[in-house]
């Protein structure tokens, strides 16, 4: 065998083998790259300090900047039950979790639940009933047009006065006066209309717009006579009436103009299937006092324009949890 016949038969498998090293090195940082890779993505990153599980729920309900600031914070067992939560607004999560740890507090018997029930959790602290009535400082705003939000917390102030007050002739109402802005006034007559042509039912109306100054002796008057615990109870304070923006309804019917068992009445079982058709919804519900922070009115309509009135009906939740929820975020 010569020498260089040998040289020829060698470089094949010298060759082979510079292959065989490159093709394994490629993999293997290929495979390295790969797994630096993973270690950047927020699978990783979560599941240092999270179950699977929670990862998965964290994946699925979080934006990537909310994300990023879930892992700057320290491992938290409540994240991921408030994450699942329908409702859950991520600007509110350190207010859930200081709820969860103060939940021993007297605030979940006054708010009729004791243990970790999230979803209510969730609902008050949106509505920022977690807070005392009245102190927050929250103004309406008023871009939002029918949409407008008056309640315990958020004010109208003294001033407000809407555009467009009509006065409710006198065969639709038994007070002296009721005023209510032109469209709800519309809308009212529609509804009124509906109701006398369906079932007979003739509507009347007991209260529309309110001035601040109106609400101001109302309210004055209860607390006067029986203390400011029952007057906060029973009226809103000046500024703060829903019947304030014109947009509001106190009704009844010839059958039945009882506020103890208009609940129980014809007219209240055609209003509660009916009055959203024509932008109407009942604003303080039973059961829902944590949350629009009034008793059970059946007879108390609020007028939000058609399109939104079928939503919030159609959500079965408060106009407060409506408002927070899809309105103000
Ligand atoms: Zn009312």
């Amino acid at each position: 065998m010569s020498k260089r016949k040998y040289k020829l038969k060698t470089w094949p498998k010298v060759l082979l083998v510079i292959l065989i090293i490159v093709v394994v090195g490629s993999i293997a940082g290929y495979k390295k790259y790969q797994e630096y890779k993973y270690t950047q993505t927020y699978e990783y990153k979560l599941l240092q300090k999270y179950n699977e599980a929670d990862t998965k729920i964290f994946l699925e309900h979080l934006t990537n900047e909310e994300l990023d600031d879930l892992l700057s914070r320290d491992y938290n067992e409540f994240i991921s039950h408030f994450v699942t939560c329908k409702y859950f607004m991520y600007k509110n999560l350190d207010i859930y979790l200081t709820k969860v740890i103060s939940q021993s507090q007297d605030f979940f018997k006054y708010h009729g639940t004791d243990g970790y029930d999230y979803d209510n959790i969730v609902a008050l602290v949106n509505t920022h009933n977690n807070e005392d009535y009245y102190v927050g400082g929250y103004k309406t705003d008023f871009s939002k047009g029918n949409g407008i939000i008056a309640n315990k917390y958020y004010e109208l102030g003294m001033d407000y006065i809407p555009e467009n007050l009509v006065d409710v002739p006198i065969t639709h109402r038994y007070s002296d006066r009721v005023q209510l802005t032109q469209e709800a006034y519309d809308a009212y007559m529609e509804m009124w209309n509906a109701a006398h042509d369906e079932e007979d039912i003739y509507l009347i109306l007991a209260s529309g717009y309110r001035s601040a100054k109106e609400q101001k002796q109302v309210y004055d008057e209860y607390d006067k006579s029986y203390g400011t615990e029952f007057a906060d109870n029973v009226a809103a304070r000046p500024g703060y009436s829903e019947h304030q923006t014109g947009l509001a309804i106190d009704v009844y019917s010839k059958e039945c103009a009882s506020a103890k068992t208009f609940k129980d009445s014809k007219t209240y079982a055609w209003l509660i299937n009916n009055s959203y058709k024509y932008g109407f919804i009942l604003r303080y519900p039973e059961n829902k006092k944590s949350l629009t922070g009034y008793n059970y009115e059946s007879w108390h309509y609020r007028y939000l324009g058609k399109d939104l009135a079928k939503k919030v009906h159609d959500s079965g939740l408060t106009y407060d949890e409506y408002y927070a929820y899809y309105l103000e975020k």
